[in-house]
């Protein structure tokens, strides 16, 4: 008795698997289509980060945002970012202490 089921269980497994690897053509060009566009979204975003480098190193040393931008304050009124820029061109990741734009850090740089 369980022995029967067991093959009509084996049967039935291998029965879905011919299925699955038979696949029809059309099914098989979306996977294929769908493995190049994979593969050109990675190709993009590593571009992507690397045009990101490269905009940063063009960026001039006299840069007028490296002082503080008002206008990052208003549009983000909750997070508080220190507003200083850091050496990197980046903004600096702290907190700003309260009643300040800046961190602790910087604060004490521009006293
Ligand atoms: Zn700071």
């Amino acid at each position: 008795m369980t022995c029967t089921r067991s093959i009509r269980i084996v049967t039935l497994l291998a029965a879905v698997v011919m299925a699955s690897a038979q696949q029809p053509q059309e099914c098989a060009d979306l996977q294929a289509k769908v493995v190049s566009l994979e593969a050109t979204l990675r190709r993009l975003k590593t571009e992507i980060s690397r045009l990101e480098e490269l905009l940063e190193k063009l960026h001039p040393a006299s840069d007028p945002a490296a002082e503080p931008a008002p206008a990052a304050k208003s549009s983000r009124p909750e997070s508080q970012r220190c507003a200083a820029v850091t050496r990197r061109r980046k903004q600096c990741s702290r907190n700003a202490t309260a009643g300040s734009n800046y961190c602790w850090q910087h604060q004490q740089q521009r006293r």
